[in-house]
């Protein structure tokens, strides 16, 4: 659904003039966004979209408490992190209090891929290894050493040696023992690392495999994964820019949906509600050995503007009950889709976790051959009706929901609505 490079009016025009190549945009007729307020966004020929696509804006878009303390402290002080500023600390506490106690250390970075970029490094150093197992369609950010282990993105030639990528948890690949077939593939790939003579340094891993098409089931599956790698001196890196803050209802972050301590977790997307910010929690002792080596330092990782945004968020998490909201209407809306498949000559699979939900799309005469053509098909079709989602998987047919933490039922009632007038 995304659009190809093409001129198709000025607008598009000018885009591609600014951005070349690097320029992606949804739909062949890419929407011009100029305002958006709650779930809802605001297109310039006055059509409104529901938002049920993007994570970013989780308590809803210009959420006013986050756009107050944004302004507040915008205006009142806004530096690095080299003086000691308390809305930081504060907000580090808070933060802090959501994750397992060994992870008392926080580096605070601007993005998803900083974040992932630091982990990364923290393993290495941890583990003395430096061979990382990704899954297959695994997407973890942008910088030289993350596109090394997000082989979604390289479209030439093939992954490093110290990187192994291995399919994702899926029962079609690995039947009913998911845990025990996954966590085989991560042996296996400890040991193909060890045939290449490299040191595995660390299972990274989106704790929703979102990219790879959400899995979630059956609970607790990647503990025996992540036993594999700790047994060969690996660490265990939780990326929960993804499924972190909420989203998966019954806990707080995707690793707690496992029962897992991770050794070293990143987060980023949600955690400012749209201001940029991320970062990494991990082990004391880890940082302390890595710091020792090299050091590090973020110019805007960490600023106090961030920190009153990240604290609006927690506290607007916690004071509107949204992880129990995001359990109670994610569980609606994966019950009515469930049904809808039933009916359906195109759902094929419906799964995830509280308001992470994927929806496999198939042929007519066989639905469980993944469809692409007709994938972008519903999701043009959505656009028309005006609601807004995505695609992910490794055929790209497995439709990706993830509406605002804040969904109502009349939201979920229109998007459902609308979806089911295309399958
Ligand atoms: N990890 C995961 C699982 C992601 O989905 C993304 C972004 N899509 C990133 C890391 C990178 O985050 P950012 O775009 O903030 O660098």
């Amino acid at each position: 659904f995304e659009a190809k490079p093409g001129k198709h009016n000025k607008n598009v025009e000018r885009r591609l003039d600014n951005l070349g190549a690097a320029s992606v945009l949804f739909y062949q007729n890419p929407i011009e966004m100029v305002s958006a307020q709650g779930a809802w966004m605001h297109a310039a020929d006055g059509k409104r979209y529901l938002d049920f696509y993007n994570n970013v804006p989780c308590l809803g878009h210009c959420h006013p408490r986050v756009v107050a303390a944004v302004s507040k402290q915008i205006a009142t002080l806004n530096v690095h992190t080299r003086y000691l500023v308390s809305v930081v600390d504060d907000y580090l506490e808070s933060l802090k209090a959501t994750l397992p106690d060994s992870l008392s250390n926080v580096v605070m970075t601007c993005s998803g891929s900083e974040a992932n970029d630091l982990a990364m490094r923290l393993a290495e150093n941890a583990s003395g290894g430096t061979g990382f197992i990704v899954t297959e369609d695994a997407y973890h950010g942008n910088t030289s050493l993350v596109t090394t282990v997000s082989p979604s993105i390289i479209k030439q030639g093939s992954l490093p040696d110290n990187v192994v990528a291995i399919p994702a948890p899926s029962s079609a690949i690995y039947g009913d023992d998911i845990a025990g077939g996954f966590a085989a593939k991560v042996a296996e790939a400890v040991e193909t690392l060890e045939q290449r003579g490299i040191k595995v340094a660390a299972l990274l891993v989106d704790t929703i495999f979102s990219s790879d098409g959400i899995y979630s089931e059956p609970r607790g599956f990647l503990k025996q994964a992540v036993n594999v790698v700790r047994d060969a001196g690996g660490v265990f890196i939780a990326d929960e820019v993804q499924p972190g803050f909420a989203r998966m209802g019954e806990t707080f972050w995707g690793f707690d949906f496992h029962g897992l301590t991770p050794d070293i977790v990143t987060m980023g997307k949600p955690m400012g509600n749209g201001f940029p910010m991320a970062a990494v929690a991990t082990r004391p002792d880890y940082l302390e050995s890595f710091c020792a080596d090299v050091g590090y330092f973020n110019t805007f990782g960490g600023n106090p503007v961030a920190a009153a945004a990240g604290q609006a968020v927690l506290d607007t998490i916690q004071q509107d009950n949204l992880q129990e909201n995001a359990r109670k209407m994610g569980a609606y809306l994966k019950q009515q889709l469930q049904f809808m498949a039933k009916q359906s000559s195109f759902i094929a699979d419906v799964r995830g976790q509280g308001l992470f939900l994927g929806i496999d799309i198939g042929e007519r005469d066989n639905k469980h051959i993944p469809d692409p053509g007709k994938t972008r098909q519903i999701i043009n079709g959505l656009k028309h009706a005006g609601v807004l989602i995505g695609a992910a998987g490794k055929y790209g047919a497995t439709l990706k929901l993830r509406p605002l933490l804040t969904l109502t039922r009349y939201e979920a009632d229109f998007f459902l609505d609308a979806l089911s007038k295309q399958v």
